[in-house]
């Protein structure tokens, strides 16, 4: 396939083909990835401007009820201490992003469907939102739920949720996930959400093993398809404590390779998607330390500085190599400014940032119903 025909077709507003993505994923020449990263740039600050948009990261529990073979708070991990923040803890960690002009937080932790924990998320919505004066954006991050507990989330004042898919591809998600894991009850979940109104976010690892580049063209027509508002996606990284570290013995020599393909998915999530917000996540970090700024730069637009308490970052391990363990949320925020400035873009403080799609989408289903 001609490479320069490719771009010369992106440049001139054309969209891509499944086998165009996998030439472009399969680049190798250095010069080559450049032009599919400013292109990529090119497009975000036509459609999203540059503009960096906080998320202020919250891990409030490592309890989980699920298994999934790649995550370290996998609940069969019986090495991870469990912690879960208090209501308090949690509120008081949102007001810290309020006051530092964050805009919005993600509350994100391991899967629990219990009421207890249902209600108790409930309440701290409603109070971060009473707290904030209705000004704090709230994103959850909370796994698969009932309509019902999305609805009341939503009634409580939640209006993102990020629930990645993992991948596209239902044969390979049963590779990675115990046998009552389902990849149709995720997609059904996206769907309620969007019925709900929720701006959806989704996202895969990159990287995985068993994963081909056709699986990741998939997954980026996917998002594509299904009109997904936000992309949360990032490199996959080895827990040494999970099944799935076995089939990646390798993975210290990988690491670049790791790096630079989590950085294609997003150039051409952008290119592919144009509108959305995507996020230049933590993962790319643990990878190399300006690798969120690498991810800006292939087209990203929104960060999320981890603002949980140090004393619990530890016990959130999802993978090798956390980055910024031991780093306050005022130190972070200070490192984050001059990570942003530095590569030309700006931080966009106090504001929500929502995606220009998910306003698209909902003019477009407006219109349609007149
Ligand atoms: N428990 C909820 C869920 O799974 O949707 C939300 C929190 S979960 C820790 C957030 C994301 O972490 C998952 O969707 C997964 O993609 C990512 N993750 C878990 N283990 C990972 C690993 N080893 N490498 C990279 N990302 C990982
Ligand atoms: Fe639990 Fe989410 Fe980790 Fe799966 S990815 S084990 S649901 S925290």
């Amino acid at each position: 396939m001609d490479i320069l025909k490719i771009f010369e077709n992106i440049d001139k507003g054309g969209t891509l083909s499944r086998e165009e993505i996998k030439t472009l994923l399969a680049l190798e020449d250095k010069v080559l990835i450049q032009r599919l990263f400013d292109t990529a740039y090119k497009i975000k600050l036509e459609y999203v401007g540059n503009k960096v948009y906080f998320r202020g990261l919250i891990e409030l529990s490592n309890v989980c009820r699920k298994d999934c073979y790649y995550c370290g708070i996998r609940k069969s991990n019986e090495n991870v201490v469990r912690y879960s923040m208090t209501s308090q803890e949690i509120v008081d960690a949102a007001m810290w992003a309020y006051k530092n002009k964050y805009g919005s937080v993600v509350l994100q932790s391991g899967e629990r469907t219990d009421k207890n924990f249902t209600d108790a998320m409930t309440d701290v919505v409603h109070k971060i939102k009473h707290a904030s004066g209705g000004t704090l954006g709230i994103t959850l991050c909370l796994g698969e739920q009932s309509p019902e507990v999305y609805k009341q989330w939503f009634a409580a004042g939640a209006h993102r949720y990020l629930l990645r898919i993992e991948t596209s591809n239902p044969e390979l998600y049963a590779k990675l996930h115990p046998a009552d894991h389902s990849h149709a009850e995720r997609l059904k979940c996206l769907k309620s959400l969007k019925e709900i109104g929720y701006q959806v976010g989704t996202g895969v690892m990159a990287g995985l093993p068993f994963q081909t580049l056709d699986d990741l063209a998939g997954d980026l027509l996917f998002f594509k398809e299904n009109d997904i508002d936000m992309i949360g996606m990032g490199p996959y990284l080895v827990h040494d404590d999970t099944p799935l570290a076995n089939e990646m013995p390798d993975f210290d020599t990988r690491k670049e390779s790791q790096l630079e393909l989590g950085l294609k998915m997003i150039a051409i999530a952008r290119i592919l998607l144009k509108d959305v917000n995507i996020a230049s996540t933590t993962a790319l970090q643990a990878l190399d330390d300006r690798g969120r700024e690498m991810g800006l730069k292939a087209g990203a637009n929104i960060i999320m500085p981890n603002i949980t308490d140090v004393k619990y970052r530890s016990l959130y391990q999802l993978y090798e190599d956390k980055p910024c363990l031991d780093d306050s949320p005022d130190h972070c925020k200070s490192c984050l400014k001059w990570r942003v400035e530095s590569v030309g873009e700006k931080i966009a403080y106090d504001e929500w940032g929502d995606s220009v799609h998910f306003y698209e989408r909902v003019r477009k289903a407006k219109d349609n119903e007149q």
